[in-house]
């Protein structure tokens, strides 16, 4: 899986390869990041930035300002996404690319802020190279992506791509305003929400740049990451039933102890999840135990399973493992485990043409590339299903992302916005031949 193309030194000054000059401007970059990280900063560092909050709305007119000086058409759609457009000389298909700019709660600088600067620094560059492209060319934020407000993730691009529609309008949030109410807010009118569908066929590709908010790249000394998809999900929700009995009367070989069983089978979940080659993971996220009394046999405990990989086969395979050895614990513990399924996403592939692209770009650079998956929900993912989509990844310091501690340093982050950029122009040409 690790297919390493080109070992060549990371350029110790911005700007600069042993293939050449750069056409984005890494100080104008680093700026307008700066600048953005205003919005919402907290006082031990990182932001918080919710989608659908005043201070994401004031970070909106900031970044559409920067997109009308760069010469773009500005539009929003009626679910709050932000377009960009530049015309292109022939009518072809948008060649679209961006991120997002709402956070979590006590997030980072760079997690969608990289993606979104970088593709409106990309319009600034063609713009002092005076380089027309075949396509029309839209910048893109989209609304919520992280959605913390309304428990709704990847919310504006879930609308565009069909996936949310009205039902979503009612959702309300701890203010007790709903999702229509801060529609109107940003000046969107909630009635015309489906309006901001996309077609399948609107989009020649979409490309999105993020920091990769994993370990991998960093750990080897790798600058670009080539995103082979978005990992798919499964999750269960489990009930292991015992007996609730006298924690003091209650001989040890006739207890039905529900955090007992509860216990082997956490481990068990991380065991099948090891025994496989890859990078697919499995986690239990919490346990609640009942009744929880100190002098009180557990009786009954709940936990959720999830399991993640590019490959749904794969989950399906080490969930029947994970089954067996359920059911292996039942019958040494004396309790009964029921699990019953809660949520199921399908990883979504990048488009080879994208990924070819994004490789070709980084090569053209001297850059030593890795193809991974990413492990955390994208914009990518939803778009995935009306467009070919590709990613392109930068190092994350430590691997640490929503956290004020999340960096990315300058340097990677305007390697990755070259990259973009040359990704767009071989894309513009490549696609939709003439
Ligand atoms: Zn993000």
């Amino acid at each position: 899986m690790l297919c390493v193309a080109l070992i060549a030194p990371i350029p110790s000054r911005a700007q600069e390869t042993s293939a050449g000059k750069f056409h984005v401007n890494a100080q104008r970059l680093q700026g307008t990041l700066e600048k953005l990280s205003e919005f919402g900063r907290n006082p031990e560092g990182g932001v918080t930035r919710l989608g659908f909050s005043e201070t994401e709305l004031a970070a909106r007119e900031y970044v559409i300002g920067l997109m009308k000086q760069a010469g773009l058409q500005v539009r929003v759609d009626p679910a709050g996404n932000i377009f960009g457009a530049q015309a292109g000389s022939d009518k072809l298909p948008i060649l679209l690319f961006g991120s997002h700019i709402d956070s979590v709660l006590h997030g980072g600088n760079f997690d969608g802020a990289l993606g979104s600067l970088a593709a409106i620094e990309v319009i600034r560059a063609l713009n002092d190279g005076s380089v027309k492209t075949r396509h029309p060319m839209e910048v893109v934020i989209w609304t919520n992506e992280e959605g913390n407000h309304f428990g709704l993730t990847t919310l504006g691009s879930g609308v565009a791509s069909g996936e949310l529609g009205p039902e979503i309008l009612e959702r309300k949030d701890d203010q007790g305003l709903t999702l229509a109410d801060w529609l109107r807010r940003y000046g969107q009118d909630p009635a015309h929400l489906t309006d901001a569908r996309i077609a399948r066929g609107t989009l020649s590709a979409f490309v999105e740049l993020h920091i990769e908010q994993g370990p991998n790249l960093e750990q080897g000394k790798i600058p670009i990451g080539i995103v082979q998809g978005i990992v798919g999900l499964k999750r269960w929700m489990c009930v292991v039933s015992g007996f609730a009995n006298h924690a003091g009367t209650t001989p040890m070989d006739r207890r039905k102890d529900a955090l007992a069983a509860a216990s082997k089978d956490v481990l068990a979940v991380r065991e099948v999840v090891r025994a496989e080659a890859g990078r697919q993971v499995g986690t239990v996220g919490f346990v609640k135990v009942e009744p929880g009394a100190v002098n009180v046999i557990p009786g009954r405990v709940e936990f959720p399973v999830e399991l993640r990989d590019l490959d749904t086969a794969k989950i399906d395979r080490m969930w029947q493992r994970v089954q067996e050895k359920f059911k292996r614990t039942d019958a040494e513990e004396n309790v009964e485990t029921r699990c019953t399924p809660l949520d199921d996403v399908e990883p979504a592939n990048a488009d080879p043409s994208v990924k070819g692209a994004i490789s070709d770009a980084a090569k053209s650079l001297g850059f030593a590339t890795v193809d991974l998956p990413s492990g955390a929900v994208q914009d990518a993912q939803k778009v995935a299903r009306i467009a070919p989509m590709g990613m392109i990844f930068v190092p994350s310091r430590d691997g640490i992302s929503h956290s004020p501690k999340e960096f990315t340093s300058w340097q990677d982050c305007a390697n990755g916005a070259e990259v973009l950029y040359r990704s767009m122009l071989l894309l513009d040409n490549r696609l939709d031949s003439r």
